[in-house]
């Protein structure tokens, strides 16, 4: 199994010569099973050059997976340069709105509306096609097996976890930890603790024992004091998941758009150092822009 990382950025793309180490462009990252099959997790602005390196493979068959529709999930998608070139594949799954009950392609659609981009979803000469997933359904293509699973956040964002021939990876999308809105002398404390600690069992059920976990790493534990509630996880509560269910490799990713480089290694540092490595324990890593990982 291969994994490009070609966008880490959390929120808004940020080019520059502080972040041209990691990268500035939003979440996209690109998953070749052993079987070649072209799998893309989230849209990001990254989908834009990595839509670019795919024309010797023309004409292809992608598989987009969408985790949230928050912009710096789906930014870079009208630029997908395969949607404007005929006989090329794309199929495209996310999660379906549960208010206004519209599915993927409604919410997507949006997007190319006339007023917001100059070409129509009519005018793309691709074959294009929408599947809307709910919880636990997994999808096969060939023989890897992808399942959605619900992450925590502002709105619903599955993480998604990926099987192929016995190798493994899981990625967040954005993630926060869910924690107890009252305090313990509450009389509901007890009982939403409780539905707390039963999610994350299940969360960790999932997850557990994947080669490969990316997640949603956007804060350090104090930076998080002022942040809670935005939906974003740390470093140190993704060290903690991974160390719980038997991860291999971390990656971290989603990186503050207000970060450089340097700043991003020193509380990586700072992390590692915070929560050492015990037998057992995943290796953990910063993703970065044009890393590959390939196992
Ligand atoms: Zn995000
Ligand atoms: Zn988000």
């Amino acid at each position: 199994m291969k994994v490009r990382f070609w966008g880490v950025r959390g929120s808004i793309p940020s080019p520059g010569k502080h972040t041209v180490r990691y990268g500035g462009n939003t979440t996209c990252i690109e998953v070749r099973p052993d079987d070649g099959s072209l799998i893309i997790l989230d849209a990001g602005t990254g989908i834009f050059p990595l839509s670019q390196s795919l024309f010797p493979e023309f004409p292809i068959t992608a598989h987009i997976f969408n985790t949230h529709t928050h912009w710096d999930h789906i930014q870079g998608l009208p630029f997908f340069i395969p949607f404007f070139v005929p006989d090329n594949r794309v199929n495209i799954y996310g999660v379906a709105d549960p208010i206004s009950q519209k599915g993927i392609r409604e919410i997507l659609d949006t997007q190319l509306q006339y007023r917001f981009f100059p070409i129509r979803e009519v005018e793309l000469k691709a074959d294009i096609a929408y599947q809307s997933l709910v919880e636990a359904e997994v999808v096969h293509i060939g023989e890897t097996k992808i399942t959605p699973v619900l992450m925590n956040h502002p709105v619903i964002n599955f993480g998604y976890r990926i099987d192929c021939n016995g190798k493994s990876m899981f990625f967040t999308g954005d993630h926060e930890p869910p924690s107890n809105i009252y305090t313990p002398d509450d009389e509901e404390y007890k009982e939403y603790q409780s539905l707390i600690e039963q999610k994350n069992k299940g969360m960790i059920d999932v997850i557990q024992g994947v080669d490969v976990m990316i997640a949603d790493a956007s804060y350090t534990p104090e930076e998080y004091e002022a942040k809670k509630g935005w939906g974003h996880g740390t470093y140190d509560s993704n060290i903690v998941m991974a160390r719980d269910a038997g991860v291999k490799k971390l990656y971290c990713t989603h990186h503050e758009p207000t970060r450089s480089d340097d700043d991003l290694e020193a509380v990586f540092e700072a992390a590692l150092e915070r929560n050492p490595r015990q037998e057992g324990d995943p290796e953990c890593f910063l993703a970065q822009e044009g890393l590959t990982i390939d196992w």
